[in-house]
């Protein structure tokens, strides 16, 4: 089922990011985690594209794997790195064949130790142009990625926007946020999107913190902030493990129900392949948001 029709049915939405492993083993255990994380309901699972363009054959297979096999609605991301327009069109038929039908369209980032993207020769600058490519050829689900504190490379937040704008008008129908930590950040980006007519719905990214220098690695690529309060209580907590975790909890679960009480249309969280975290929030937070 397409996540738009899903977003339509005016329910909080749940749903899970995962990545594909590198092992077989891995594999397997990641996929067990769906199975379990299933009793949650989720609405879909997402899984990612690697970095350098590489995972193509894994992303695939899982998103097939957990709509066919496992019954959980699924989602590919697909990015512009290393794909010229023929590689996407096969990509585009492969996933038709699998009988997924919803992408996360995205550029990605440029390969470590550059300092910009470099578009294949005969490929996409931008997601943008990636959405209007897929869309001209397929009513395919397409989201998008939008970032609360702005992209890392954009100037402003509003140039971000602009952005933004240009991907909906190019034929996504919805988007998906990076991660944050501050649900504030969240609703004023929410409010900027309306004001420039953007309508389509956002789903909020909300990672659990498992790991101190972890997260502290993601929000410096990433460009989100830690705010000081949560920053501080991580410093006190860092060397016990599970207080770490505990925090990361408590925190997202607080993040959630700020969410919730602003209607917020849906919550992806990055699992980072792990149930653990996830589970205990979603649990804390029914029994209303869990569908049934
Ligand atoms: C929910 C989510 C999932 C993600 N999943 C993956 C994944 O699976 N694999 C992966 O490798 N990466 C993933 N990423 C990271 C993503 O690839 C990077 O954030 C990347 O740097 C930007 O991707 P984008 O699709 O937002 O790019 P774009 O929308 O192209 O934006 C990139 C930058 O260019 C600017 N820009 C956009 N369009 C134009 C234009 N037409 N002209 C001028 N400037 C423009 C934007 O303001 C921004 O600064 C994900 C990010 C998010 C938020």
């Amino acid at each position: 089922m397409k996540i738009s029709a899903l977003l339509r049915e005016g329910r909080t939405l749940f749903s899970f990011e995962f990545f594909p492993p590198k092992t077989d083993e891995d594999v397997r255990h990641l996929l067990e985690t769906a199975r379990t994380l299933k009793t949650l309901n989720p609405a879909y699972i997402s899984v990612t594209w690697g970095a350098g363009g590489g995972t193509r054959r894994k992303t695939l297979d899982l998103v097939s794997t957990i709509k066919n096999d496992i019954g959980i609605e699924s989602m590919a991301h697909l990015t512009c790195v290393g794909a010229g327009r023929r590689d996407i069109d096969e990509i585009l038929e492969d996933i038709h064949r699998r009988g997924v039908e919803n992408i996360l369209a995205l550029r990605g980032d440029p390969p470590k130790g550059a300092v910009a993207f470099v578009a294949h020769a005969d490929g996409f600058l931008h997601a943008d142009e990636l959405v209007a490519h897929i869309r001209h050829q397929s009513d395919i689900c397409l989201g998008v990625a939008g970032y609360p504190e702005g992209h890392p490379e954009s100037p402003s937040l509003d140039r971000d926007l602009d952005c933004l704008k240009r991907k909906v008008e190019n034929g996504a129908d919805f988007i998906v946020t990076q991660l944050f930590f501050n649900s504030a950040d969240f609703l004023r980006f929410r409010d900027k999107t309306v004001a420039r007519g953007i309508r389509q719905p956002i789903v909020a990214g909300i990672m659990p913190i498992t790991n101190v220098s972890q997260v502290k690695r993601f929000t410096t690529l990433c460009g989100a902030k830690i705010p000081a309060p949560l920053n501080e209580a991580l410093e006190r907590v860092q060397e016990n493990s599970d207080a770490v975790v505990q925090l990361g909890i408590d925190h997202a679960t607080q993040q959630c129900r700020d969410l919730l009480k602003e209607g917020v249309q849906g919550i992806h969280f990055y699992t980072l392949n792990r149930s653990h975290s996830t589970e205990k929030i979603l649990r804390r937070l029914q029994p209303r948001p869990i569908p049934t």
